[in-house]
């Protein structure tokens, strides 16, 4: 399946996926009147909605293999749109066993959704010979007792029990996950949010995690979406990374853009636009 990996230097991106959802645009711009859409409308779903995939960027580097977010975990039902990442692992021929690093951008339950599988009360790692890497400022977030509940609903099963079990890693700015890959703040969805800066021989990339959730807030940067906790910082984030995405010209792989979520920022006829990478 040659289609959904890419190669920065010697680094090697994977794009898996824990399903596709689909949301309404007053569900998930609330602040974007219908108005603002006009114009807007190839970025939206046929059912003139948000498309949201739940990629999985499974990385290697340095004899590594990095897992970067966790999608948002097993199936409730059968009818639940999420739940395929140990499916998609298995038909890359990827075992859960393979993966030495889990990588979180952010503690938002869409990313850290497979990080335990919980039996009687019991949580072991999905991923058991992994450490697990949060940063330090949400690993604080999602402790936090006014934000638990709207913001971090299911860290106490998903985030929480990776202290006791010995396996966490807290992450500041500019941590060195490899020799090739590195956190770069980018706060304001949540308040430590990070995404991955890869350079190898000589190429660079970046991991974006949730700076964005739909290709028109690489125009409109000051779109939030409701999943945003701090708009105004993330306003600022935005508009600052993706003026540098533009200028660097590097390849993203931007978790909730249509799989598998490789391209770069590219600016013609004055208009700022996602490029997709074709694999
Ligand atoms: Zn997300």
């Amino acid at each position: 399946m040659p289609n959904n990996k890419l190669r920065i230097g010697n680094v090697d991106i994977t794009s898996l996926s824990d399903g596709v959802l689909a949301f309404d645009l007053c569900n998930f711009f609330p602040d974007i009147p219908k108005e603002g859409w006009v114009g807007q409308e190839h970025h939206l779903s046929e059912s003139h909605g948000v498309s949201f995939n739940l990629a999985c960027f499974l990385i290697q580097s340095d004899g590594h293999t990095i897992a970067v977010d966790t999608g948002l975990g097993p199936k409730q039902d059968a009818t639940t749109p999420w739940g395929e990442l140990l499916d998609d692992f298995k038909a890359h021929g990827v075992r859960p066993e393979d993966v030495d690093m889990v990588v979180m951008t952010h503690a938002h339950r869409d990313h850290v959704g497979w990080n335990l599988l919980s039996q009687d009360g019991k949580y072991t790692p999905t991923f058991p010979n992994a450490e697990y890497l949060v940063s330090s400022t949400d690993w604080e977030a999602c402790h936090n007792p006014d934000l638990v509940a709207d913001r971090f609903p299911n860290a106490p099963e998903c985030v929480w029990p990776l202290e006791e079990l010995g396996v966490l890693e807290l992450m500041e700015d500019g941590h060195q996950i490899t020799s090739e890959i590195s956190t770069l703040a980018t706060p304001g969805h949540t308040p430590g949010h990070m995404s991955l800066l890869i350079s190898s021989q000589g190429e660079g990339g970046l991991v974006l995690g949730d700076v964005l959730h739909n290709t028109a807030q690489i125009e409109n940067t000051d779109w939030v979406s409701r999943a945003d906790i701090d708009p105004a910082q993330t306003r600022i984030t935005r508009k600052n990374l993706m003026e540098r995405l533009e200028r660097e010209g590097i390849p993203v792989a931007a978790v909730h853009l249509a799989k598998p979520g490789f391209g770069r920022i590219v600016r013609e006829n004055g208009r700022r636009f996602w490029q997709a990478i074709e694999l």
